[in-house]
């Protein structure tokens, strides 16, 4: 294989980092050619300096001084801003996008390098639960693979490998169901930020923390799932496997079930997705048969986690509905992270913006843009935001 260059959008992030670690191990196999981030300028160029990317981009304009001084005396192009930041993935200069942002502000740059033609190594899933469709007809027409990162959607991915045309019966998403897994309203309204950030099985960044622990995750990766497998909603079901072995599992028509395990750890599906097609060796922990364990499976409490129970309807739905209610869903989850909602509040929020904003059947990508905006401003005013 020779090597392939990759942009990482979102580098500083819970994923980016992780990527540069493989990326740092496998020096003949990957080069970061694009590295971006929104504030965090320090590891942005402490970054810079030690991958020498072709591009960086710091999204808050604030900082681009700062990250300009300190690579000065190297051939580093440096930009600012939203609109670079779109703007350099339109920049032919990498193999592969490696979409790590968080949130709907991933969209834009992964809708450029799909127009430019490169694949996508897809951890973004927001990209998908708000113009799903779009995205896919895009990568389609322009031949361009999107290779998933999250680790269910990894594990289906590597189910499918080999199988061809064969038909998918359904598929089994696994939840850990985070870290209120058994727990009831009466326990939930009183949940503070600090409690809900503690994942049992993964380390990740805030806002996919708080999804988990909402079970809101589950019901993006749903959506997820139907975009880049081709699915109907009813063939999506979801488990939850507190013990993270099994990433998630593919039903074929003869009934027979394929999983692919492994202990969680993100670097797996980040790897997989870089090197795809090709298996690279490593030396992650691995998971042992021989320690007792138990693998246990459990129906998900929707009565008492409603995220999930929303999600469902958003994916049965179709039209703008995923768009609005992920939209409604930065927004809640934002202001939990800074202690002004309460855990419980998250819901409410997204659910009275789902009722709130109309339903467009068929949208196009103005649409989504505009149905993101009012979303976001309805939802800013339960918020009082
Ligand atoms: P994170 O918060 O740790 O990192 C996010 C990255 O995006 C940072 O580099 C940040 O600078 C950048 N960013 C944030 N807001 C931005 C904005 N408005 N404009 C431009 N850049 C912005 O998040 P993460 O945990 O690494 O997750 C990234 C994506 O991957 C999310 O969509 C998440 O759902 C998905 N994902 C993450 C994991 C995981 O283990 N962390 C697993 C599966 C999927
Ligand atoms: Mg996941």
């Amino acid at each position: 294989m020779s090597q392939k260059r990759i942009a990482i959008f979102g580098s500083t992030g819970s994923i980016g980092t992780q990527a540069l670690d493989v990326i740092k191990a496998n020096p003949d196999l990957f080069s970061a050619e694009i590295l971006t981030a929104q504030s965090n300028d320090e590891l942005l160029i402490k970054q810079a300096l030690l991958f020498n990317p072709n591009i960086v981009v710091i999204g808050d304009e604030k900082k681009y001084q700062n990250v300009k001084a300190a690579l000065a005396k190297t051939d580093i192009k440096v930009f600012a801003g939203e609109d670079a930041l779109a703007e350099a993935a339109s920049v032919d200069c990498y193999d592969m996008m490696l979409a790590a942002i968080v949130g709907y502000a991933g969209l834009k740059p992964t809708l450029n390098a799909i127009e430019l033609g490169k694949p996508i190594a897809l951890a973004n899933k927001e990209t998908l639960v708000v113009a799903g469709d779009l995205v896919i007809q895009k990568a389609a027409e322009k031949r361009v693979a999107v290779i998933p990162v999250d680790s269910e959607h990894s594990a289906i991915f590597q189910c499918l490998v080999g199988e061809g045309r064969n038909k998918i019966e359904k598929i089994i998403l696994t939840a850990s169901g985070g870290p209120f897994l058994g727990k009831k309203p009466n326990f939930l309204v009183n949940v503070k930020r600090d409690h809900a950030l503690q994942h049992p099985n993964w380390s990740m960044g805030a806002k996919i923390t708080i999804d988990s622990a909402t079970l809101m995750n589950k019901g993006l990766e749903m959506i997820e799932a139907k975009w880049l497998f081709n699915l109907e909603a009813h063939q999506i079901q979801v488990v939850i496997h507190p013990q993270s072995i099994i990433h998630s599992m593919v039903q074929f028509e003869d009934g027979s079930i394929k999983s692919q395990m492994g202990l969680p750890d993100m670097k797996l599906p980040i790897q997989y997705a870089l090197a795809f097609p090709q298996r690279i060796p490593n030396q992650f922990p691995r998971y042992d048969f021989k320690k007792p364990s138990t693998l246990t499976f459990e129906e998900p409490d929707t009565k008492t986690f409603r995220n999930l129970a929303l999600a469902t309807d958003a994916l049965y739905k179709g039209g703008n509905t995923a768009c609005v209610m992920n939209a409604a869903n930065e927004m809640a989850v934002f202001a939990f992270l800074r202690n002004r909602i309460g855990f419980l509040d998250i819901t409410e929020v997204v659910e009275q913006t789902m009722n709130k904003i109309p339903f467009i059947e068929k949208p196009t990508l103005t649409d989504y843009f505009d149905s993101d905006a009012e979303a976001r401003n309805f939802a800013a005013s339960l918020l009082h935001m």
